[in-house]
């Protein structure tokens, strides 16, 4: 595998394709903050969930990453960079919990290089039954991708909620975290005339009662040529956050790098 392009956004953020050895492609993105870089590394050539916000899903799924190709990222970004990689998200593209085995051998490989677990992130839209196993399999931070706060609003935005409804998903999740009291990642992509409004936020704060301990992570959308959707204004952000605050939760509107380059959430897509 190589890399086979790079491109860099007015705020740093560094997006490249790699080229692997059947010459199918993908995308891995590095992010600078003040004291950390993070790898955004890819799990799937394009991704089987259809999530219909995301430019990933609409190129359909190709096929798994084998571990050595999702440790590759690692090893070509860092080859790049010349600050050490200090933190890995599984957000790149593809589901994680799809391609099970080679994300758990890969997170392990990650383990045996003395990266904290805290500093690894598996992101999933939820498999239950994997979110149980991956507790028990190897030790790592569990962000899930909620984007709604009912089934009927999240199976049109994640068809796979239609299998897995926002129950047992949260159900699976008290699995986690598996050591310490760090919390579970609620990701939630926030769009504009669809789930932003004020019920939503307060239908979200109810729902995840269930679970001790989660921080909300709010993502406003970014735009994706095809996509019809569209992103909501920063007050509306803030009052959606506002309300997940009065309610007891951490809640974070999280800062969109990459914007200008397409390498920020959801806009992983081999054109
Ligand atoms: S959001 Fe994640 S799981 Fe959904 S289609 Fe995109 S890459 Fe796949």
């Amino acid at each position: 595998m190589q890399i086979s392009s790079e491109t860099k956004s007015s705020d740093g953020t560094r997006k490249f394709l790699i080229e692997l050895d059947d010459k199918k492609k993908i995308e891995a993105v590095l992010i600078f903050h003040k004291r950390t870089v993070c790898i955004c590394i890819s799990s799937q050539v394009g991704c089987a969930m259809k999530c219909s916000f995301c430019a990933t899903g609409l190129m359909g799924f190709s096929r798994n990453l084998t571990k050595e190709e999702i440790v590759g990222q690692f090893n070509l970004l860092q080859s790049v960079c010349d600050r050490p990689i200090t933190n890995i998200v599984f957000m790149g593209m593809g589901e994680p919990l799809h391609n099970y085995d080679n994300v758990v051998d890969a997170v392990n490989e990650f383990r045996k290089r003395e990266i904290s677990w805290k500093k690894i992130t598996v992101s999933t839209v939820g498999l239950p039954d994997k979110i149980k196993q991956l507790a028990k399999d190897t030790q790592c931070c569990l962000a899930l991708s909620l984007h709604a706060p009912n089934d009927e609003l999240r199976s049109k935005l994640v068809p796979i909620n239609q299998r897995f409804p926002i129950r047992e998903l949260l159900d699976a999740c008290k699995e986690f975290p598996v050591k310490n009291n760090l919390p579970v990642m609620i990701e939630y992509v926030l769009i504009k005339g669809v789930n932003d409004s004020q019920k939503c936020a307060e239908e979200l704060a109810t729902v995840l009662q269930i679970l001790p301990n989660v921080m909300v992570n709010i993502i406003p959308y970014n735009s994706v040529a095809g996509i019809g959707y569209e992103r909501p204004s920063l007050a509306t952000a803030e009052e959606f956050k506002q309300i997940l605050i009065n309610a007891g939760y951490k809640t974070i509107i999280r800062t969109t790098k990459g914007v200008d380059t397409q390498a920020a959430c959801g806009m992983l897509a081999v054109k």
